[in-house]
């Protein structure tokens, strides 16, 4: 796995869940981001692909590239996660 384009940070979400409603397009936020912590943590692309599934196609959210960045969620994350570009890195590894 290539790092050198993403952010290697862990992202610090608390899987509140306070961005889903807002979010238009439905993504999955913090499902693909424990996917995302998943990879960070073992390098393991396979488990990470698993675990969004489990976490967002599975339960009927959209993947991360689908986001159209009009950052609504970003304004309900206790957390202050740049929801965007965390998603945006997510989708260019998990493809
Ligand atoms: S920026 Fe993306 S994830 Fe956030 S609310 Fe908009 S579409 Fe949803
Ligand atoms: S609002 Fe922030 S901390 Fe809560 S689930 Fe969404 S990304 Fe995670």
């Amino acid at each position: 796995m290539n790092y050198s384009e993403i952010d290697i940070e862990k992202i610090p979400c608390i899987n509140c869940g306070k961005c889903l409603p807002c979010c238009p397009k439905r993504i999955g936020i913090p499902g693909s981001f424990a996917a995302m912590n998943y990879l960070l943590e073992t390098s393991d692309l396979d488990g990470a692909k698993q675990i969004e599934k489990e976490l967002v196609t599975d339960k009927g959210y959209k993947r991360a590239g689908e986001c159209i960045v009009c950052g609504r969620c970003e304004k309900h994350c206790p957390m202050g996660i740049k929801i965007r570009d965390r998603l945006l890195d997510i989708s260019n590894v998990l493809k």
